[in-house]
C-alpha cells in the first residue's frame, strides 16, 4: 500500500491551510489550521508529539512557504495530546504564544498522572470491585506520566485572539473537555471546531467532575450554540470538513437522548453501580472484553450519562462504597433507535 502523504497541505480559503499529521492512533490522523498572516502563520491545533508529526508539521508549513521558527501563535482547542503535544515543541523553536482555555490549562496536570493510575480512579469512581480493577490493570504500563508545559495565553469564551487580519473570536464549548474551545471565523462565516463536531464519530464527554458537573448536558448546549451561527463550513481536527453542521447537530442529539433514555431504562429496573449500569446498557452484558483506554471512555461515558440524568431530577447517586445509582421514581424518557455509531476519539 502506498505511504499517504499525510503533510501535503490542502488550501480552505485564500491564507487558510489545512495540514494532516499522523497520530499514533486512534483515530489516526489530526487535522492542524494554518492561518496565513503579514506577521507569519498562526496554527489552531498543533498534533501529537512524535518525531514524524514533527516532521509532517515541518514538510507542510515548507510546502505552503514558511517554516516551524515562523510561527506566530499556536491557538489549541483543548488539552488532549492530539491538539496540545507539539505545541511546546513549536513555541520552543519560534518563540510563538500557545492560546488554551483555562480549564483545560489546568488538566495539564492530569498528564502527571500515570494512565494505569487514572483508570483505576475513574473504575472505582463508578463502584467496580477490586477484581474488576485489577483486571483491566493487568498489562497496562507503569509511570508513563509526563509534564506537559503551560500555555502563555488563557482564552475565555468570546474573547478574540490575536491573529492579524483575521476576525476570530474563541468559543467556549465545555464537553468533550472542560475547556474545550471552537474558533469562530467571522468573515467567511467557518467553525474550526475541534473535536467539538466531527462528521462521523461520537465524540466521549469527559469525566464529570463533582456533584454538580454534567458534561453531557454542557455538551448538548454547545452543539445548540454552534448550529445557531450557521456557519458555511465546518473545519474539524479529525475526518473531513462538511458543511451540514444542522444535520449532523440533528444526528448527534439523537444518538445521546437514545443513549441516555437506554441507561435510564436500565437504572428503572433496580439501584446498582455505574459499574454494573455500563455493562448492563451494553450489547454484551458485560465489561470484560474491555481494557485500557476503551475501557476508560465507556465507564466515563455511563458517568457521564448518569450525571446528565441527575441534572434532570431523574437519578441520585448514594455515597458507597460501593457509589450506586438509583432512579428518583420521576419517570425516565423512552428510548429511541441509535442513529449513529460510536468509537471513542481522545
Ligand atoms: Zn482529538
Amino acid at each position: 500500500m502506498p505511504v499517504r502523504d499525510t503533510a501535503a497541505p490542502t488550501l480552505v480559503r485564500p491564507g487558510l491551510w489545512a495540514l494532516t499529521l499522523p497520530l499514533p492512533g486512534p483515530p489516526d490522523l489530526v487535522t492542524v489550521y494554518v492561518l496565513e498572516t503579514d506577521a507569519g502563520p498562526y496554527l489552531v491545533d498543533a498534533g501529537w508529539d512524535t518525531e514524524d508529526g514533527w516532521r509532517a508539521l515541518s514538510r507542510g508549513l515548507a510546502a505552503i512557504g514558511t517554516r516551524v521558527e515562523e510561527v506566530r501563535g499556536v491557538l489549541v482547542s483543548h488539552s488532549h495530546m492530539d491538539h496540545y503535544g507539539l505545541a511546546p515543541r513549536i513555541r520552543a523553536s519560534s518563540g510563538a504564544w500557545i492560546a488554551l482555555h483555562p480549564l483545560d490549562a489546568a488538566q495539564l496536570s492530569h498528564y502527571r498522572i500515570d494512565p494505569a493510575e487514572r483508570l483505576a480512579d475513574v473504575l472505582r469512581r463508578a463502584g467496580a470491585p477490586d477484581t474488576a480493577v485489577d483486571r483491566a490493570l493487568a498489562g497496562l504500563g507503569k509511570g508513563r506520566g509526563h509534564d506537559a508545559a503551560a500555555p502563555d495565553v488563557l482564552l475565555e469564551d468570546g474573547q478574540r485572539p490575536e491573529v492579524p487580519g483575521w476576525d476570530l473570536t474563541a468559543l467556549w464549548t465545555p464537553g468533550h473537555s472542560p475547556g474545550h474551545l471552537c474558533f469562530w471565523e467571522g468573515r467567511q462565516r467557518l467553525l474550526l471546531a475541534g473535536d467539538q463536531v466531527l462528521p462521523h464519530t461520537v465524540v466521549a464527554v469527559h469525566e464529570p467532575e463533582g456533584p454538580q458537573d454534567d458534561p453531557l448536558g454542557g455538551y448538548l448546549e454547545s452543539l445548540d450554540r454552534l448550529e445557531r451561527l450557521r456557519p458555511t463550513e465546518v473545519l474539524p481536527a479529525h475526518e473531513h470538513r462538511f458543511t451540514d453542521l444542522s444535520g449532523r447537530v440533528g444526528e448527534l442529539r439523537a444518538h445521546h437522548s437514545g443513549r441516555v433514555a437506554r441507561v435510564a431504562e436500565v437504572l428503572d429496573a433496580g439501584p446498582a453501580t455505574a459499574w454494573e449500569l455500563a455493562g448492563r446498557v451494553r450489547s454484551r452484558g458485560t465489561l470484560d472484553d474491555l481494557h485500557g483506554f476503551p475501557l476508560h471512555v465507556v465507564v466515563t461515558r455511563t458517568l457521564a450519562q448518569l450525571s446528565h440524568l441527575r441534572r434532570q431530577g431523574l437519578a441520585e447517586e448514594v455515597p458507597g462504597p460501593p457509589p450506586y445509582w438509583a432512579p428518583t421514581g420521576r419517570g425516565v424518557p423512552r428510548s429511541s433507535p441509535d442513529v449513529v455509531g460510536h468509537r471513542p476519539v481522545r
